[in-house]
């Protein structure tokens, strides 16, 4: 007989930025029963997977599905289809996310160019620019918004001098896409991945992306030629370099899009219970509306941030360039950040997140997003906070940020 307990999971508040709360309606999704992979059920909520993704990224691209792994699977997918080994790659890096472009490119075998800002700021999109200029890489890869430093990087310019250039350009909105406006095509992007576990409020398993057909051109040139196969794209007597193939089975796009594409062509087995989650989440966000999806973020941030700043609190970073879905309160002078940290889990079942690198120890990181965005969990965090510094020992107010987060909620 097997010792081991029931699976029971506790119920926690979730204030990070990811993995959030997941709504209770994709939760019961999950739990459906499998459909065939080529069951024409199952493939008419790919479809319908792929024409509600063209919303979210706000694009008319052909290509717009999920990757199955984490969202990071999504940044390799796209990257190692679309760096030929040798080509020059830019990575402008303003947080921890940057080095994961610039170390995914470097093992793609690019020649990387890095700039890097200050942790807690953002690039002028001119600085951006003129490196692009002077460098001409191939392609530039950037964080649309930094969840460990809480700031957002602007895209739009970049993505017109970028096209202006004919250099591809590689987002990563796995923090933003659903919180706060990711516009593929307005800015010009040429391939976006987002994530499911943050402003989604999906659990972790899959990471969305779309490109447009400027990226699908490059990597269809790279697409491998099987043994014994012609490829029509280059004639029967064609044979292209292995070196040049994309460096990866599992994440080849060329191979995904042929799945993903009326002709079925076999290739993993689609995870079929994080596509029904993914479905159930996409479609709670289009029936919410994306603008509605987006005030309702910055509503909640607001209230946060109030609450924070009646506690005597103040925030890192570049206020200008803040992140919305991510807000940084900086910890004071003679308060230990992880045990307040731990008073929050232990004592009110309120998780907020420490943070990386040369942040730790400086600051913590609340996340408002998805369907932990909202107004109890909210005044929740701050009221346990509020309780837990005074435990610590922190001077404050007390009694005062609730009443300035219910202000905000009340419009005062
Ligand atoms: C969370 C996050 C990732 C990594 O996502 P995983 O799902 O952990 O692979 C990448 N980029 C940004 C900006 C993130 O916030």
């Amino acid at each position: 007989m097997s010792t081991y307990k029931e699976l029971s999971p506790s119920l926690r508040t979730i204030m990070t930025p990811g993995p959030v709360e997941v709504d209770p309606r994709v939760l019961r999704a999950m739990s459906y029963p499998v459909l065939g992979q080529f069951d024409p059920e199952f493939t008419g909520l790919m479809n319908e997977t792929m024409s509600m993704l063209r919303e979210l990224f706000r694009t008319g691209n052909e290509w717009c599905f999920p990757v199955d792994g984490t969202s990071r699977s999504g940044l390799e997918a796209v990257l190692v289809s679309l760096i030929r080994p040798g080509d020059r790659v830019l990575v402008p890096i303003f947080g921890r996310f940057g080095h994961l472009l610039a170390e995914i490119s470097e093992r793609c075998g690019a020649e990387v160019s890095v700039i890097e800002t200050e942790w807690g700021t953002v690039f002028d999109p001119e600085t951006v620019i003129k490196t692009i200029h002077h460098l001409k890489p191939d392609l530039v890869a950037i964080v649309h918004g930094e969840t460990s430093t809480g700031q957002m990087q602007p895209l739009e310019e970049i993505g017109k001098a970028c096209r202006e250039l004919d250099i591809l350009l590689v987002v990563d909105a796995v923090a933003t896409i659903g919180g706060t406006p990711v516009e593929a095509d307005a800015w010009m992007l040429d391939a976006v991945i987002g994530g499911t576990q943050k402003c989604l409020s999906i659990p972790s398993g899959m990471a969305p992306i779309t490109y447009n057909s400027r990226s699908e051109q490059k990597l269809l040139s790279r697409k491998r030629i099987e043994r014994g196969l012609a490829d029509p794209a280059v004639g029967r007597s064609a044979t292209r370099p292995v070196t040049d193939a994309i460096r990866s089975n599992y994440f080849d796009l060329s191979q995904l899009q042929d799945y993903w594409s009326p002709m079925r062509l076999n290739h993993h087995t689609e995870a079929t219970s994080m596509l029904y989650a993914l479905y159930e989440g996409l479609r709670l966000v289009l029936t919410e509306g994306l603008e509605e999806r987006f005030a309702r973020h910055r509503r909640n941030e607001i209230a946060l941030m109030a609450g924070l700043q009646a506690m005597g609190l103040e925030f890192y970073g570049n206020q200008a360039s803040k992140l919305p879905v991510v807000t940084c309160p900086q910890i004071p002078e003679g308060i230990d950040g992880e045990q307040v940290r731990s008073m929050l889990l232990h004592e009110f079942g309120i998780e907020i997140a420490s943070s990386f690198g040369p942040l730790k120890g400086r600051i913590w990181r609340v996340g408002t997003m998805g369907f932990s965005c909202r107004q109890t969990n909210v005044l929740q965090v701050i009221g346990a906070l509020e309780a837990v510094l005074l435990r610590c020992g922190f001077r404050l107010p007390a009694g005062e940020a609730v009443q300035a987060a219910l202000d905000v909620y009340a419009g005062k």
